[in-house]
C-alpha cells in the first residue's frame, strides 16, 4: 500500500487544563478522580484497559476503587475526552487522543499503541464498498510488538 501520509508531530491533547472546562460544557462534574484518570490517559504513548488505569491512578489517589475508574473513564467517553476501542471478548482500551493516527495491536499481550501514519484520503476514497456509504475510516495494524517478539 503505498499511500500513505506520514505526521511527524503527534498532536497530543492540552494537558494543562485538563478535563474540567469540557467536563463542565458537558454538564458533568470535574472531580480528582476523573481529573487523575484523564491525565493517565493523556500521558501515556498506549491505550491501556481499565484495570490498567486503576492499578496507575490507585498510586496517585490511594482511596480509587476500580468502579470509580470505570465511571470515569464512561464519563470522559460520553464528554468527548476520550474514546473507547472494543475488541470482540477483550477488554475495551481507551484514548484521548481526537487527531487523525493510526493504531499498532499486539495480537499477543492485546497492547494498543499509536502509530502517526494516516491513510490518505483520496486513497481511501477510490475503495469500492458496494451497499455501505462510510463515513469516516480507522486504520490498525496487526502484529507482535517489541517485547512479545522478544518473549
Ligand atoms: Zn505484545
Ligand atoms: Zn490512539
Amino acid at each position: 500500500m503505498a499511500a500513505v501520509e506520514r505526521h511527524t508531530t503527534p498532536s497530543r491533547p492540552r494537558r494543562a487544563a485538563g478535563a474540567r472546562p469540557t467536563l463542565e460544557a458537558a454538564g458533568r462534574r470535574s472531580t480528582p478522580q476523573r481529573e487523575a484518570v484523564y491525565r493517565y490517559l493523556a500521558g501515556v504513548d498506549h491505550h491501556p484497559t481499565a484495570e490498567e488505569v486503576y492499578l496507575a491512578v490507585k498510586r496517585r489517589v490511594p482511596r480509587v476503587s476500580l468502579a470509580t475508574v470505570y465511571t470515569a473513564l464512561e464519563v470522559l467517553v460520553r464528554s468527548g475526552l476520550a474514546s473507547k476501542l472494543t475488541y470482540g471478548d477483550a477488554a475495551a482500551r481507551y484514548d484521548v487522543r481526537t487527531d487523525a493516527h493510526s493504531h499498532a495491536r499486539c495480537l499477543v499481550c492485546g497492547r494498543v499503541r499509536d502509530l502517526e501514519i494516516v491513510p490518505e484520503a483520496g486513497w481511501v476514497r477510490t475503495l469500492r464498498t458496494p451497499g455501505f456509504e462510510f463515513t469516516g475510516f480507522r486504520f490498525e495494524l496487526i502484529g507482535r510488538c517489541a517485547t512479545c517478539r522478544r518473549g
